[in-house]
């Protein structure tokens, strides 16, 4: 039996809006049999970097936060620092900024818990003895959870071209380590004849490694962490990524750092994707560019393949719908368009080697 999907698409009629159609997609999804009485459930999303505005909101995520709640479990939300300089390099300012954004106890209905610690060094080892790792670095507070509850922001991604469930376990739950494992093989260079000395990219690279030379744009690669947000933010499509070994080795880490982390969570994992302010760039930017794609909704399953598989598909049947209307922006031609037929494909497809889930599904909607 292929693996469900339920979807609930977005917008609504007065008394089913968005926040009936998330506690709706709870329910038929099962998720009640996930979550247990006194569980320690952490919810896994994204606060979003200081300036950007397209992170999944407070509002969107107390629905199921209070699930969670009334299955008699005690929920916390969680993310992990990031790599380069920002805003949420460490647990104190990351909490400054969740506040900001008004992620508080009184609007999600649970605490914040950093799940790496301070500074992004609280781990649990876990060994996997897969093709790219032994042991995989996974961050302490979702390790140590009881359940756990995947809410992504369904975007694209300038490194991974499609950013569902399994970019986002596999690039914000584990260590640095796991971070700088994933970003180690690229490294942009930038094409002068291109190049109209925007200044785009320098003023957005978050490890200022991009610098103005004779004239022309430089990238200091030793510098470089490997993001890919030059290239994805290019309006003049003049970068251009040179990979150091094969690109898609980048994909099938992330899927190996995401069976890392559901290793000691079998029957215990719920997944929920938001198909709104569907971003060419991740919520880990200093702005939020406009989405790709109208919003579409919401999507639940206990398979992370299949929900996965199920957004992207959509994403890029709607994609294909708008560019009859008008161009798709550089920024969507540079990651969706670029990656979600290609190289992110083999993130799936070794997520599925590694019995994550199935690329095939069946999509069941709800709240029409
Ligand atoms: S963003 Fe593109 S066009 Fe602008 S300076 Fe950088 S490489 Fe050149
Ligand atoms: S990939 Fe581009 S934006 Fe990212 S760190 Fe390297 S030079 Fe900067």
């Amino acid at each position: 039996m292929l693996p469900k999907v339920y979807f609930a698409p977005a917008g609504g009629q007065p008394g089913r809006g968005n926040v009936e159609k998330i506690h709706m997609l709870f329910k038929e999804a099962g998720f009640a049999e996930v979550i247990h009485e006194r569980d320690l459930t952490a919810v896994k999303c994204h606060f979003g970097e200081r300036g950007c505005t397209s992170f999944v909101s407070p509002a969107l995520l107390r629905p199921l936060v209070a699930d969670i709640i009334e299955q008699g479990a005690r929920p916390f939300l969680t993310d992990t620092g990031c790599l380069y300089f920002s805003g949420r390099t460490n647990a104190r300012d990351h909490l400054i900024i969740a506040a900001e954004h008004g992620f508080s106890p009184e609007a999600v209905l649970a605490p914040i818990v950093i799940a790496d610690g301070l500074r992004g060094s609280d781990v649990k080892a876990v060994r996997l003895d897969c093709k790219h790792f032994e042991t995989v670095d996974v961050a302490a507070a979702i390790y140590d959870a009881d359940s756990l509850v995947v809410s992504t922001h369904v975007t694209g991604h300038g490194l991974t071209g499609f950013a569902g469930t399994i970019k986002n376990l596999g690039m914000g739950a584990g260590g640095r380590r796991m971070k700088l494992a994933v970003h180690d093989q690229v490294r942009p260079r930038i094409d002068a004849e291109a190049c109209d000395m925007c200044q785009g990219c320098l003023e957005n690279c978050p490890a200022q490694a991009i610098s103005e030379r004779d004239g022309k744009m430089f990238v200091d690669t030793d510098v470089c962490i490997g993001c890919g947000e030059c290239l994805a933010m290019c309006p003049s499509r003049a970068v251009r990524i040179e990979w150091r070994g094969n690109p898609s080795e980048a994909q099938e880490k992330l899927a190996e750092i995401t069976a890392a982390v559901l290793a000691n969570k079998k029957g215990r994992v719920a997944f929920f994707s938001f198909l709104v302010n569907v971003t060419p760039s991740c919520d880990c930017w200093n702005y939020s560019a406009a989405p790709s794609v109208p919003d579409i909704g919401f999507m639940a399953s206990k398979d992370p393949v299949a929900i996965d598989q199920a957004a992207s598909d959509m994403v890029m049947r709607y994609l294909a719908e708008e560019s009859q209307a008008r161009e798709p922006s550089a920024q969507t031609k540079s990651t969706f368009l670029a990656g979600a037929g290609t190289a992110s494909v083999r993130q799936l497809v070794h997520a599925q080697e590694l019995g994550l889930g199935s690329r095939e599904y069946e999509l069941v909607r709800v709240g029409d």
